[in-house]
């Protein structure tokens, strides 16, 4: 049997290709690397896998022998014909080629989990850095059906994603990503695991969503807007930054903060969501 890296470059001699550093393409050669990332994401044939980005099929061909079905989303038209040609004889298996920000997951979701009784929903995808946030904010923010997100990511994403508020790294999606769901760290990823090797470290992290989020809001886009504002600009303090973004104005925010005990001059990053949801309430 062939390993990951003999076949990388046993496919990408015999299609004569070279990998498209704008569309974020790295592809996995690491076999423990693969192993630990299908193992983590934890797959049964009542599951329903979406790869997003599969290239060349690395990671496809393992999903293909435990899920249910496998659809994959993937962008570059050279991939598509190698994924056909390699796994046209899956019954379990649909491509679809077509940028995955644009891609009605609900509809292709709710559809495939009914028609193929299956269980569960689960992603499963080695993103393209180039749009990691886009992709896992278009993930929950569209409260899909699914229950777990197994992602590679940038390791500076990884830890943006999974940090806690106060921690150095702690970002607007830092909160989403509480609100949502709870974020584990899974596998270490060195660059050497990659062809071409990205300039940055990676790790695959987890992604539970939650079925019912932390904190209750009388309206969530507000509390996410105020997040966002916050952290528009990091030097200055919450108070001063918010209110500089026009949504709410000094002193309404400053009466806010006063009632609710929290020193005027604290920083968004130090915040909790539980904060920031009763702040979002009150203005
Ligand atoms: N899964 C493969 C692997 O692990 O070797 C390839 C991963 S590579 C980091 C990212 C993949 O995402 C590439 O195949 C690229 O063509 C694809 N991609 C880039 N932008 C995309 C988009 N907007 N929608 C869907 N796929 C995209």
């Amino acid at each position: 049997m062939k390993n990951a890296y003999q076949e990388t470059m046993f496919l990408l001699n015999k299609y004569n290709i070279t990998a498209n550093k704008s569309l974020g393409q790295n592809f996995l050669i690491n076999d423990s690397v693969i192993n630990d990332t299908i193992n983590s994401a934890d797959i049964s044939r009542e599951d329903l896998i979406i790869e997003i980005g599969p290239g060349l099929g690395t990671l496809t061909n393992e999903l293909l022998e435990k899920a249910g079905k496998v659809i994959v989303i993937e962008l570059d038209n050279r991939m598509i014909n190698i994924l056909n040609e390699r796994f046209c004889l899956y019954k379990n298996f649909e491509i679809i080629h077509e940028d995955v920000l644009k891609v009605d997951l609900k509809k292709l979701i709710k559809e495939n989990k009914e028609n193929n009784n299956l269980k569960n929903a689960k992603v499963v995808a080695n993103l393209p850095y180039y749009i990691t946030t886009p992709i896992i904010m278009k993930l929950l923010e569209e409260k899909l059906d699914i229950e777990t997100i197994t992602v590679m990511v940038q390791k500076e994403v990884a830890k943006r994603l999974t940090a806690k508020p106060s921690e150095k790294l702690t970002g607007a999606i830092t909160y989403s990503v509480q609100y949502y769901c709870e974020a584990i760290e899974k596998v270490e990823v060195p660059k050497e695991s990659f062809i071409p090797a990205p300039e940055v470290e990676s790790e695959v992290i987890q992604l539970i969503l939650r079925k019912e989020s932390p904190v209750k809001v009388n309206d969530e886009d507000k509390l996410f807007k105020l997040i966002k504002s916050s952290f528009m600009q990091r030097r200055k303090t919450f108070l001063n930054g918010v209110s500089n973004s026009g949504l709410v104005s000094k002193d309404k925010l400053k009466n806010t903060l006063k009632e609710l005990q929290i020193d005027e001059n604290i920083r968004g990053e130090n915040l909790t969501l539980e904060q920031f949801a009763k702040i979002s309430d009150m203005i």
